[in-house]
């Protein structure tokens, strides 16, 4: 696969501020990048937007906003604040999508005071979501619904599978709001063509890393790609066939590959990439 069809995200490579990362990706023929906000704080917004467009590098997405549910309404004030302001600085950057998280439950304990039911949780996300459209739809940013793995459901996303996120796409109906499609959240999803042609123009992002066993850490154990189960040329094939247009983020959350130099992890990336069998752009 050529490189150009791939995008480094930040945080397989979280050690690199931003102009190393610039960097890596152009000197290796990367299409793009995929800073956090983190990456983009320490030089802030207008300046990561100037070095990025100085480099050529499209900006695939930025990561995050989201994390709606709360206990109380000044919570779920001050995510939808914060989600905003991350809109902002997707736009200053040029990212045509901020990654939006739907949050977990505000408290993983049933009898804790501030306990919200899992049905109600979704609402707020909901709600968190539409608070935001016209914000995003003013700047000219999308907002790009990531569902996670259901073992995340309590903490980091009540949304656990693309059909939950497709439904909730579908009730917003709204231009400014698509589909996020992460490989290590949704691989083992039986619906995932299906979901993937339902979503069709509105997928805005996949991200790809592997299955590796065993699962350490839920957020860090993704694996690199090549090195699991997930067919990862299948899903490629399928998002073009569906219609989707971007770029395949890498993105390894994980504690092994962040135990080694960034810049191997970025060889490692390359030439995994390399193996992977063309398909039609
Ligand atoms: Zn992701």
């Amino acid at each position: 696969m050529e490189l150009a069809q791939a995008s480094l995200n930040a945080w397989t490579v979280k050690d690199l501020p931003l102009a190393a990362l610039v960097d890596e990706a152009r000197v290796r023929g990367f299409g793009g990048i995929a800073p956090w906000l983190e990456t983009i704080a320490p030089v802030g917004a207008e300046t990561a937007g100037r070095m990025i467009a100085e480099s050529g590098l499209a900006v695939s997405s930025v990561c995050r906003g989201g994390f709606f549910p709360a206990a109380t309404a000044d919570g779920r004030r001050r995510a939808v604040d914060e989600t905003r302001r991350a809109i902002d600085v997707a736009a200053a950057v040029g990212a045509p999508t901020l990654v939006v998280l739907p949050g977990g439950l505000p408290s993983p304990v049933r009898s804790a005071g501030d306990f919200v039911e899992l049905g109600e949780a979704r609402r707020q996300v909901a709600d968190g979501l539409a608070a935001c459209l016209d914000h995003a739809r003013e700047a000219g940013v999308r907002l790009g619904l990531e569902p996670l793995h259901p073992m995340m459901a309590a903490d980091r996303s009540v949304l656990c599978s693309l059909g939950e996120a497709n439904d909730l796409i579908e009730e917003l109906d709204d231009d400014a709001l698509g589909l996020i499609v992460d490989v290590y959240h949704c691989w083992h999803d039986h619906a995932l063509e299906r979901e993937f042609a339902r979503a069709g123009k509105r997928v805005l992002g996949v991200h790809l890393s592997d299955w590796v066993l065993p699962i350490t850490g839920q957020l860090s154990s993704r694996g690199m790609i090549g090195d699991g189960c997930i067919d990862l040329v299948g899903t490629i094939d399928l998002a073009r066939r569906h219609g989707y247009a971007g770029l395949f983020e890498i993105e390894v959350l994980s504690d092994r590959w962040w135990a080694e130099d960034p810049r191997d992890v970025v060889d490692v990336v390359v030439e995994r990439w390399s193996t992977l069998a063309p398909v039609a752009p």
